[in-house]
């Protein structure tokens, strides 16, 4: 079979599966972390779940770029850095600098992970580096407005992620495993702000690519954080009863 048919499939798969994770994950929760429950079958180490599972994403585009016949594409170049930004801290940094090394992540998860992720950085890299318009991404793209506001929302989006994770890790001490009322930053406004800079990261891609894969990317982003954020909210409400009554989930002062 021709590939363009299949990789129109997958990419369409995504759009149709995305709401279906979103409204099931509000009625089950992915159970890793504070939602870690039994009957979820055998766990790994934590930092070594982290590790695998956002490996595959590092690779796959990386594999899919040194295939590619535009290389030396500065705009393109700039795509791969930002993805490396990304998922070089997410797989090399972040799951070592984790306090608690819990051992029961579940491997389903693990697995879910590494196949959205193959999945996700075919779907992307093949589009970027091969199935584009050959001009599209062209030195011109650099100065329009959507590559502009696309990098500028990624970064931020990356800045708040990776700020957000640095302040929930320095709640705990190394080895304590409990869970703080997080204060810091955009924690005074809501409660899962690695999530919301998450997204923003993501539909920042979309709009610098201006492309369904990436738009693929930023939707299954937010069906799987989103519910999550929801959750994670009312968590923080049953378990501690000072919790700050005006925090919202995950957008602030709205939602
Ligand atoms: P969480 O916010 O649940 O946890 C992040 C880390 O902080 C974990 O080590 C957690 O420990 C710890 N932690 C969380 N809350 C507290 C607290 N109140 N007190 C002390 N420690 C705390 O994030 P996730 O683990 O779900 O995600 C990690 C990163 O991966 C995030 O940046 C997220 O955006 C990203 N991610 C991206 C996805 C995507 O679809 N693109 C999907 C899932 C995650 P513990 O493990 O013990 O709970």
């Amino acid at each position: 079979m021709n590939e363009i048919i299949i990789y129109r499939a997958l990419l369409y798969g995504v759009f149709l599966i995305s709401p279906i994770v979103f409204v099931m994950l509000f009625f089950v929760s992915a159970p890793y972390g504070r939602f870690l429950r039994k009957g979820w079958g055998k766990g790994i180490s934590s930092y070594l779940a982290w590790f695998i599972m956002e490996l595959p994403a590092v690779l796959v585009i990386l594999f899919l770029y040194i295939l590619s016949e535009r290389k030396s594409n500065p705009v393109l170049l700039i795509f791969l850095g930002l993805w490396m930004l990304h998922y070089l801290q997410r797989t090399f940094i972040y799951p070592f600098l984790m306090r608690a090394r819990r051992r029961n992540f579940p491997l389903v998860i693990v697995l879910f992970s590494i196949i959205f992720n193959v999945l996700n950085g075919y779907l992307n890299g093949r589009y970027l580096f091969f199935f584009s318009e050959i001009d599209k991404y062209s030195l011109g793209w650099l100065f329009d407005p959507r590559f502009i506001a696309g990098v500028t929302v990624f970064l931020v989006g990356f800045y708040i992620n990776v700020s957000s994770d640095t302040t929930l890790r320095n709640l705990r001490k190394p080895g304590e495993a409990s869970y703080k009322i997080p204060q810091k930053g955009l924690f005074k406004y809501i409660s899962s702000p690695n999530y919301f800079g998450e997204i923003l990261e993501w539909f920042g891609w979309a709009l610098a690519t201006w492309s369904m894969a990436g738009l693929a990317f930023a939707v299954f982003t937010t069906a799987n954080l989103l519910p999550r954020a929801v959750a994670t909210h009312r968590w923080y409400k049953d378990h501690f009863v000072d919790y700050p009554d005006d925090r919202k989930a995950i957008i602030p002062f709205l939602y």
